[in-house]
Protein backbone atom coordinates (compact mmCIF):
# COMPACT_ATOMS: atom_id res chain seq x y z
CA UNK A 1 0.00 0.00 0.00
CA UNK A 2 0.92 3.75 -0.35
CA UNK A 3 1.92 5.24 2.56
CA UNK A 4 0.31 8.60 1.46
CA UNK A 5 -2.85 6.68 1.09
CA UNK A 6 -2.97 4.91 4.71
CA UNK A 7 -1.81 7.83 6.41
CA UNK A 8 -5.61 10.04 4.99
CA UNK A 9 -7.43 7.51 6.55
CA UNK A 10 -5.79 6.21 9.81
CA UNK A 11 -2.89 6.77 12.62
CA UNK A 12 0.13 4.63 11.60
CA UNK A 13 2.60 2.40 13.70
CA UNK A 14 5.66 1.75 11.80
CA UNK A 15 9.28 0.45 12.92
CA UNK A 16 12.40 0.89 11.36
CA UNK A 17 15.18 -1.51 10.72
CA UNK A 18 18.64 -1.68 9.24
CA UNK A 19 20.66 -3.92 6.92
CA UNK A 20 23.12 -5.85 8.95
CA UNK A 21 26.83 -5.05 8.24
CA UNK A 22 27.91 -8.83 8.56
CA UNK A 23 26.76 -12.16 6.78
CA UNK A 24 23.77 -14.42 6.65
CA UNK A 25 23.79 -15.44 10.01
CA UNK A 26 22.79 -11.78 11.15
CA UNK A 27 20.74 -11.01 8.08
CA UNK A 28 18.30 -14.00 9.12
CA UNK A 29 17.85 -13.21 12.50
CA UNK A 30 16.61 -9.73 11.05
CA UNK A 31 14.11 -11.71 8.75
CA UNK A 32 13.17 -13.26 12.25
CA UNK A 33 12.67 -9.65 13.97
CA UNK A 34 10.25 -8.64 10.74
CA UNK A 35 7.48 -11.64 11.38
CA UNK A 36 8.30 -11.16 15.05
CA UNK A 37 6.80 -7.44 14.31
CA UNK A 38 3.99 -8.51 12.46
CA UNK A 39 2.52 -9.21 15.87
CA UNK A 40 2.06 -5.38 16.11
CA UNK A 41 0.21 -5.53 12.89
CA UNK A 42 2.48 -2.05 11.61
CA UNK A 43 1.06 0.16 9.05
CA UNK A 44 4.97 -0.08 7.26
CA UNK A 45 8.21 -1.10 8.25
CA UNK A 46 10.94 1.51 6.75
CA UNK A 47 14.82 -0.41 5.91
CA UNK A 48 17.93 2.32 6.21
CA UNK A 49 20.07 2.67 3.56
CA UNK A 50 24.17 2.41 3.93
CA UNK A 51 25.50 6.50 3.64
CA UNK A 52 28.22 4.90 1.38
CA UNK A 53 26.04 3.44 -0.70
CA UNK A 54 27.09 -0.41 -0.64
CA UNK A 55 24.86 -2.34 1.18
CA UNK A 56 22.20 -1.29 -1.29
CA UNK A 57 21.59 -4.11 -2.11
CA UNK A 58 20.66 -5.68 1.32
CA UNK A 59 18.32 -3.06 1.45
CA UNK A 60 16.09 -3.69 -1.98
CA UNK A 61 16.47 -7.78 -0.07
CA UNK A 62 15.06 -6.86 3.00
CA UNK A 63 12.52 -4.24 1.72
CA UNK A 64 11.39 -7.35 -0.76
CA UNK A 65 10.86 -9.78 2.27
CA UNK A 66 9.02 -7.03 4.61
CA UNK A 67 6.86 -6.59 1.30
CA UNK A 68 6.22 -10.21 -0.22
CA UNK A 69 7.06 -12.00 2.41
CA UNK A 70 6.27 -10.78 5.87
CA UNK A 71 3.23 -9.31 3.37
CA UNK A 72 3.63 -5.75 5.21
CA UNK A 73 4.34 -2.26 3.46
CA UNK A 74 7.78 -1.63 2.68
CA UNK A 75 9.56 1.59 2.57
CA UNK A 76 12.70 1.56 0.99
CA UNK A 77 15.38 4.54 1.97
CA UNK A 78 17.30 5.78 -0.56
CA UNK A 79 20.18 8.25 0.08
CA UNK A 80 21.90 9.79 -3.02
CA UNK A 81 24.85 11.43 -1.44
CA UNK A 82 26.60 8.77 -2.54
CA UNK A 83 24.97 7.76 -5.66
CA UNK A 84 24.97 8.25 -9.30
CA UNK A 85 21.94 8.18 -10.99
CA UNK A 86 22.78 4.79 -12.97
CA UNK A 87 22.99 3.46 -9.02
CA UNK A 88 19.83 5.45 -8.08
CA UNK A 89 18.35 3.78 -11.55
CA UNK A 90 19.29 0.22 -10.66
CA UNK A 91 17.66 0.17 -7.13
CA UNK A 92 14.32 2.14 -8.02
CA UNK A 93 13.77 -0.53 -11.13
CA UNK A 94 14.64 -3.19 -8.52
CA UNK A 95 12.52 -2.03 -5.86
CA UNK A 96 9.55 -1.49 -8.52
CA UNK A 97 10.03 -5.46 -9.87
CA UNK A 98 9.16 -6.16 -6.22
CA UNK A 99 6.51 -4.09 -5.41
CA UNK A 100 7.27 -2.09 -3.03
CA UNK A 101 5.86 1.45 -3.75
CA UNK A 102 7.00 3.53 -1.15
CA UNK A 103 10.58 5.26 -0.83
CA UNK A 104 12.33 7.26 1.90
CA UNK A 105 14.75 9.98 -0.39
CA UNK A 106 17.51 10.78 2.07
CA UNK A 107 20.91 12.88 1.19
CA UNK A 108 22.73 10.89 3.65
CA UNK A 109 25.59 12.24 6.33
CA UNK A 110 28.57 13.60 3.95
CA UNK A 111 31.77 11.92 4.79
CA UNK A 112 34.16 14.65 6.34
CA UNK A 113 36.40 15.93 3.45
CA UNK A 114 34.22 14.25 0.59
CA UNK A 115 31.69 16.50 1.01
CA UNK A 116 31.57 17.67 -3.09
CA UNK A 117 32.31 14.32 -4.50
CA UNK A 118 29.59 12.95 -2.15
CA UNK A 119 27.00 14.59 -3.68
CA UNK A 120 28.15 15.33 -7.16
CA UNK A 121 24.93 14.15 -8.12
CA UNK A 122 22.29 14.62 -5.73
CA UNK A 123 22.98 16.95 -3.32
CA UNK A 124 19.56 17.05 -1.34
CA UNK A 125 17.12 14.56 -0.80
CA UNK A 126 14.73 17.17 -2.89
CA UNK A 127 17.33 16.26 -5.91
CA UNK A 128 16.67 12.65 -5.01
CA UNK A 129 13.06 13.20 -4.68
CA UNK A 130 12.38 15.03 -8.36
CA UNK A 131 15.03 12.32 -9.37
CA UNK A 132 12.59 9.41 -8.65
CA UNK A 133 9.11 11.06 -9.81
CA UNK A 134 9.04 9.33 -12.92
CA UNK A 135 9.45 5.87 -10.62
CA UNK A 136 5.43 6.88 -9.35
CA UNK A 137 6.57 5.91 -5.92
CA UNK A 138 5.04 7.36 -2.77
CA UNK A 139 7.92 9.62 -1.70
CA UNK A 140 8.75 10.40 1.79
CA UNK A 141 11.92 12.74 2.97
CA UNK A 142 13.42 13.21 6.50
CA UNK A 143 13.11 16.45 8.91
CA UNK A 144 14.58 17.81 11.70
CA UNK A 145 12.84 19.12 15.21
CA UNK A 146 15.68 20.55 16.39
CA UNK A 147 17.28 21.56 12.91
CA UNK A 148 19.69 19.38 10.92
CA UNK A 149 23.30 19.85 12.42
CA UNK A 150 24.84 21.45 9.14
CA UNK A 151 21.88 24.14 8.86
CA UNK A 152 22.47 27.90 9.99
CA UNK A 153 18.90 28.16 10.77
CA UNK A 154 16.20 26.13 12.00
CA UNK A 155 13.71 28.51 9.07
CA UNK A 156 16.56 27.75 6.72
CA UNK A 157 16.18 24.51 7.53
CA UNK A 158 12.06 24.63 7.02
CA UNK A 159 12.59 26.45 3.93
CA UNK A 160 14.49 23.60 2.98
CA UNK A 161 12.14 20.81 4.05
CA UNK A 162 9.30 22.92 2.08
CA UNK A 163 11.83 22.09 -0.82
CA UNK A 164 11.26 18.15 -0.48
CA UNK A 165 7.44 18.95 -0.21
CA UNK A 166 7.65 20.56 -3.59
CA UNK A 167 10.22 18.00 -4.79
CA UNK A 168 7.48 15.29 -4.45
CA UNK A 169 7.56 14.48 -0.73
CA UNK A 170 4.38 13.16 0.69
CA UNK A 171 4.78 12.70 3.91
CA UNK A 172 8.49 13.04 6.62
CA UNK A 173 9.81 11.44 8.89
CA UNK A 174 11.67 13.20 11.92
CA UNK A 175 14.59 12.34 13.42
CA UNK A 176 14.56 11.21 17.29
CA UNK A 177 13.82 13.61 19.74
CA UNK A 178 13.29 13.46 23.70
CA UNK A 179 11.57 16.64 24.03
CA UNK A 180 8.37 16.41 22.67
CA UNK A 181 8.30 20.28 22.03
CA UNK A 182 10.41 20.41 19.60
CA UNK A 183 8.37 18.26 17.67
CA UNK A 184 5.55 20.80 18.25
CA UNK A 185 7.41 24.08 17.36
CA UNK A 186 8.43 21.65 14.29
CA UNK A 187 4.52 21.16 12.76
CA UNK A 188 3.48 24.82 13.90
CA UNK A 189 6.25 26.16 11.67
CA UNK A 190 5.96 24.06 9.31
CA UNK A 191 2.27 25.02 8.71
CA UNK A 192 3.27 28.11 8.85
CA UNK A 193 4.94 28.37 5.87
CA UNK A 194 2.84 25.97 3.75
CA UNK A 195 4.07 22.54 4.28
CA UNK A 196 1.24 20.42 4.51
CA UNK A 197 2.20 16.85 4.77
CA UNK A 198 1.74 15.04 7.52
CA UNK A 199 5.06 14.66 9.84
CA UNK A 200 5.68 11.42 11.46
CA UNK A 201 7.42 11.61 14.82
CA UNK A 202 10.46 9.08 15.02
CA UNK A 203 10.79 7.90 18.79
CA UNK A 204 13.68 5.67 19.73
CA UNK A 205 14.04 4.49 23.63
CA UNK A 206 17.12 5.55 25.11
CA UNK A 207 17.64 2.39 27.22
CA UNK A 208 21.82 2.74 27.49
CA UNK A 209 23.14 5.88 29.18
CA UNK A 210 26.43 4.94 26.91
CA UNK A 211 24.26 6.71 24.11
CA UNK A 212 23.38 9.48 25.77
CA UNK A 213 26.58 10.94 24.43
CA UNK A 214 26.40 9.39 20.67
CA UNK A 215 22.85 10.68 20.27
CA UNK A 216 24.19 14.34 20.81
CA UNK A 217 26.92 14.09 18.06
CA UNK A 218 25.07 12.27 15.41
CA UNK A 219 21.73 13.46 15.61
CA UNK A 220 21.90 16.86 17.50
CA UNK A 221 18.67 15.43 19.95
CA UNK A 222 18.33 17.35 23.70
CA UNK A 223 17.69 15.49 26.45
CA UNK A 224 15.26 16.94 29.04
CA UNK A 225 16.97 17.85 32.61
CA UNK A 226 14.60 15.32 34.40
CA UNK A 227 15.14 12.17 31.81
CA UNK A 228 18.93 12.69 31.80
CA UNK A 229 19.15 13.06 35.83
CA UNK A 230 16.97 9.86 35.87
CA UNK A 231 19.44 8.45 33.31
CA UNK A 232 22.51 9.37 35.34
CA UNK A 233 21.07 8.01 38.65
CA UNK A 234 20.29 4.70 37.74
CA UNK A 235 22.88 4.12 34.73
CA UNK A 236 24.59 1.40 36.64
CA UNK A 237 21.83 -0.59 36.79
CA UNK A 238 20.69 -1.64 33.68
CA UNK A 239 17.32 -3.17 34.04
CA UNK A 240 16.23 -0.10 35.57
CA UNK A 241 17.12 1.93 33.15
CA UNK A 242 15.29 -0.23 30.35
CA UNK A 243 12.34 0.69 32.41
CA UNK A 244 12.93 4.27 32.46
CA UNK A 245 13.72 4.33 29.05
CA UNK A 246 10.26 2.20 27.78
CA UNK A 247 8.78 4.38 29.82
CA UNK A 248 9.89 7.71 28.88
CA UNK A 249 9.03 6.93 25.41
CA UNK A 250 6.07 5.69 26.13
CA UNK A 251 5.24 9.17 28.22
CA UNK A 252 6.47 10.90 24.61
CA UNK A 253 4.01 8.38 22.55
CA UNK A 254 1.01 8.65 24.55
CA UNK A 255 1.66 12.87 24.67
CA UNK A 256 2.45 12.97 21.05
CA UNK A 257 -0.86 11.49 19.69
CA UNK A 258 -3.18 12.97 22.61
CA UNK A 259 -1.81 16.39 20.57
CA UNK A 260 -2.93 14.87 17.29
CA UNK A 261 0.74 13.35 15.74
CA UNK A 262 -0.58 11.21 12.39
CA UNK A 263 1.44 8.00 13.93
CA UNK A 264 4.54 7.26 15.58
CA UNK A 265 7.77 5.73 13.56
CA UNK A 266 9.85 3.48 15.96
CA UNK A 267 13.26 3.16 15.31
CA UNK A 268 13.90 -0.26 17.03
CA UNK A 269 17.39 -0.82 15.85
CA UNK A 270 16.66 -4.41 14.96
CA UNK A 271 16.02 -5.09 18.58
CA UNK A 272 12.65 -7.14 18.42
CA UNK A 273 12.08 -6.29 22.49
CA UNK A 274 12.05 -2.64 21.65
CA UNK A 275 8.93 -3.15 19.83
CA UNK A 276 7.11 -5.49 22.56
CA UNK A 277 8.69 -3.49 25.09
CA UNK A 278 6.63 -0.17 23.88
CA UNK A 279 3.57 -2.18 22.01
CA UNK A 280 3.22 -3.99 24.71
CA UNK A 281 2.52 -0.79 27.54
CA UNK A 282 0.39 0.88 24.94
CA UNK A 283 -1.56 -2.05 23.63
CA UNK A 284 -5.66 -0.22 24.36
CA UNK A 285 -3.76 3.29 23.18
CA UNK A 286 -2.85 1.27 19.49
CA UNK A 287 -6.33 -0.51 19.52
CA UNK A 288 -8.43 2.70 20.35
CA UNK A 289 -6.32 5.61 19.06
CA UNK A 290 -4.50 4.05 15.86
P1 LIG B 1 18.93 17.07 3.00
O1 LIG B 1 17.47 17.20 2.93
O2 LIG B 1 19.70 17.21 1.75
O3 LIG B 1 19.42 18.11 4.09
C1 LIG B 1 20.80 18.19 4.48
C2 LIG B 1 21.15 19.64 4.80
O4 LIG B 1 21.04 20.42 3.62
C3 LIG B 1 20.19 20.30 5.79
O5 LIG B 1 20.96 21.19 6.56
C4 LIG B 1 19.18 21.03 4.92
O6 LIG B 1 18.63 22.17 5.57
C5 LIG B 1 20.04 21.43 3.72
N1 LIG B 1 19.26 21.38 2.46
C6 LIG B 1 18.29 20.48 2.12
N2 LIG B 1 17.82 20.74 0.89
C7 LIG B 1 18.49 21.82 0.44
C8 LIG B 1 18.47 22.53 -0.78
N3 LIG B 1 17.64 22.17 -1.78
N4 LIG B 1 19.33 23.59 -0.92
C9 LIG B 1 20.18 23.93 0.08
N5 LIG B 1 20.25 23.28 1.26
C10 LIG B 1 19.42 22.22 1.44
N6 LIG B 1 21.12 8.19 6.63
C11 LIG B 1 21.54 7.15 5.87
O7 LIG B 1 22.70 7.12 5.49
N7 LIG B 1 20.70 6.13 5.54
C12 LIG B 1 19.40 6.11 5.92
O8 LIG B 1 18.67 5.19 5.59
C13 LIG B 1 18.92 7.19 6.72
N8 LIG B 1 17.63 7.24 7.13
C14 LIG B 1 17.17 8.33 7.83
C15 LIG B 1 15.83 8.38 8.20
C16 LIG B 1 15.33 9.46 8.90
C17 LIG B 1 13.87 9.51 9.28
C18 LIG B 1 16.21 10.52 9.28
C19 LIG B 1 15.69 11.70 10.07
C20 LIG B 1 17.55 10.48 8.93
C21 LIG B 1 18.06 9.38 8.19
N9 LIG B 1 19.38 9.31 7.78
C22 LIG B 1 19.82 8.23 7.05
C23 LIG B 1 20.33 10.37 8.14
C24 LIG B 1 20.38 11.46 7.04
O9 LIG B 1 20.95 10.91 5.87
C25 LIG B 1 21.24 12.61 7.57
O10 LIG B 1 20.55 13.29 8.58
C26 LIG B 1 21.78 13.56 6.52
O11 LIG B 1 22.78 14.38 7.12
C27 LIG B 1 20.74 14.50 5.92
O12 LIG B 1 19.87 13.83 5.13
P2 LIG B 1 18.60 14.60 4.49
O13 LIG B 1 17.96 13.63 3.63
O14 LIG B 1 17.80 15.26 5.54
O15 LIG B 1 19.39 15.69 3.62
Amino acid sequence: MRIDGILSQKRTLSFEVFPPKKGAEEQDKLLAVIDGLKEFSPDFISVTYGAGGSNSKNTVEIADYIQNTARITALAHITGGPSTPADVDGVARALRERGVENVLCLRGDRPVGYEAEYCRYFPHASDLAEYLVPYSFTLGAACYPEGHTECESLYADLVNMKKKEEAGAKFFITQIFYDNSYYYRLVNEARRIGITSPILPGIMPLVNPKNIRRIKEMCGSTIPLEFRNMIEIYSSRPAVMEEIGYNYAVYQIIDLIAKGAPGVHLYVMNNLRTAQAICSRIGRVLHELF
